[in-house]
Formats: C-alpha cells, sequence, structure tokens
C-alpha cells in the first residue's frame, strides 16, 4: 500500500509521523472519509469544505486543499482498488510534549483502503451515554474518537454493526460513525445539525435527494418508526433490522429501498454532487 505522509507518497512499512504528532498525543486532528469508486472520489468538494469547517473550528491552519487534491489523486492512482474508502487526516503536527501545538506545521496523512459493499441491513442499539450538542468540538470530524470506539465495542458485543446515541437534552442524535433517519407514517425523518450529530455528507444528500425532513426526535421514536436506516461514507444508505430487542423487518423496508435505490443511481451519475 502507498501511503501520502506530508508532501509525498511512501510504501506503507516506511511512512513516518513523529510519535510526538499532536494527533496521536492528544488527538488534536482531524479527518475525511472519502468514499471511492472505479479510481475515482466521490462529494470530494464536499468533504474537503468540511475538512476547512473542521480545521477552522479546532484552531489548526487551512489545509492547503490543492494539496490534498494531489495527494488524493496519487493514493488513487497507486492503489488501484474497485470500491474503496480514503482516509485524509490532518493533525496539530509535531509538539514538543507539554507545548500547545505543533513547531513544525500540520501533517497531512491520505491513505485508501479496499472495501466490500455493506449489507443491505444491520443491527443496532442504543448507548446511554449522550453527545454533546454544545460542546467545543460538536460537529467537528475530529480525530478524537475514543468515546465511539467504546460504543462500537459495546454494539459488537451484542451482534450490532452500530451505537445510536441521544444527545443530552435526551434527544435521538447519531451513530458512533453514521447518522439516523426513522420513517413515520410513510414520511422520513432525521435528527437536525441542531441535535450535535455531524453534519454527514451521505445524510446531507440523502435529506436533498429523498426530501427526508429535519426533525427533533425523542429516543423513543426508535420503538415506534415503521423503518430505520443509518446514512455515511463506510454504509451508504443502510437499514435496521434490529434495534436493541427490536426486530424490524430483516430486509430493508420500501422506503428505505427506495431512498437505496435514490442514493445509487444517484450517486453513480454524479460524483462530485
Ligand atoms: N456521524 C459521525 C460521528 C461520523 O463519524 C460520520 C462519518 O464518519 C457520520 C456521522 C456520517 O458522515 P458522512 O456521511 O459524511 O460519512
Amino acid at each position: 500500500m502507498r501511503i501520502w505522509v506530508n508532501g509525498g507518497l511512501r510504501d506503507a512499512d516506511d511512512a513516518r509521523l513523529s510519535v510526538l504528532d499532536h494527533g496521536l498525543t492528544v488527538g488534536d486532528g482531524i479527518f475525511e472519509t472519502v468514499r471511492t469508486s472505479e479510481g475515482r472520489p466521490f462529494a470530494l468538494t464536499r468533504h474537503l469544505d468540511r475538512l476547512t469547517r473542521s480545521a477552522r473550528g479546532l484552531g489548526l491552519p487551512d489545509p492547503d486543499l490543492d494539496e490534498v487534491r494531489r495527494a488524493t489523486t496519487a493514493v488513487i492512482d497507486a492503489n488501484p482498488v474497485t470500491l474503496g474508502r480514503l482516509r485524509i487526516t490532518y493533525t496539530g503536527g509535531l509538539s514538543p510534549l507539554g507545548s500547545d501545538r505543533g513547531t513544525a506545521g500540520p501533517s497531512l496523512v491520505v491513505a485508501l483502503d479496499g472495501v466490500s459493499r455493506r449489507p443491505d441491513t444491520t443491527a443496532v442499539i442504543t448507548v446511554p451515554w449522550t453527545r454533546n450538542e454544545r460542546g467545543a468540538l460538536t460537529g467537528l470530524k475530529t480525530t478524537s474518537y475514543a468515546e465511539n470506539v467504546v460504543a462500537l465495542a459495546r454494539a459488537r458485543e451484542r451482534g450490532a454493526s452500530e451505537a445510536l446515541f441521544p444527545n443530552t437534552a435526551g434527544r435521538l442524535c447519531e451513530g458512533t460513525g453514521s447518522n439516523v433517519f426513522v420513517v413515520l407514517d410513510g414520511r422520513i425523518h432525521t435528527p437536525p445539525v441542531a441535535s450535535g450529530c455531524l453534519a454527514g455528507i451521505t445524510r446531507a444528500l440523502a435529506v436533498e435527494w429523498t426530501g427526508a425532513e429535519e426533525s427533533d426526535l425523542p429516543m423513543e421514536v426508535l420503538a415506534e418508526a415503521d423503518e430505520i436506516f443509518l446514512t455515511s461514507t463506510l454504509r451508504d444508505i443502510q437499514a435496521v433490522h434490529r434495534v436493541d430487542d427490536r426486530e424490524l423487518a430483516p430486509e430493508p423496508g420500501p422506503v428505505a429501498a427506495k431512498a437505496m435505490r435514490i442514493f445509487d443511481e444517484r450517486a453513480g451519475n454524479d460524483l462530485d454532487p
């Protein structure tokens, strides 16, 4: 595997970052995961806009988007995969212990993994821990993911692939790495960004393409919804067949199936929607 690290392509075995990189020591970093198909990135402009927003939110210098685009192309060309997920990581950089931030400028790492197509449905759990809708990091895609790692481990213990969080007001928010949609009386709803969820790029496209409404939702909606589905770059749109102990249909319901068809068709035709 060939990885882009700070200005050039390297073999994965030779790729080096300082062990004192602020991204590693304190999680001072941001990232994007971009879907690639047949060697082309999907929705790259939206991802780069969010990368810049996250950098500004964290107080990092704006990433050089020309370099990020060059790195993206170089990594895709060097690692041919049919379906892939490109990871762009941008951190505070080398930072002597005890200092606030990098002394040598930020670090940029771009890598690509091949993936297989997601299953059409999955199981999820809810967790009692909360997302903070008013935190300094709310809405930023930072590398500080430890809470998500813990919640995801809990989900795996229960045979699920995702854990859904309430926010501090007890309202439905998002998953560890996905946004959530519910279908009530034939209408599609998803929590608003003000709930504290990440402004997911798949979420935004799903809202645009299906006419889903942004609604403040109680957690109890998960016990009543006719259908539930998740959106993310890793999953695209994926229906939920079990939430905690509640079994839903084993196959995607009609609304989720239609949303999945629309997404596949539109995403297949427009690489930078
Ligand atoms: N919410 C969180 C916490 C995430 O980490 C992600 C993606 O990684 C999402 C939602 C979905 O966002 P996107 O559709 O841009 O991948």
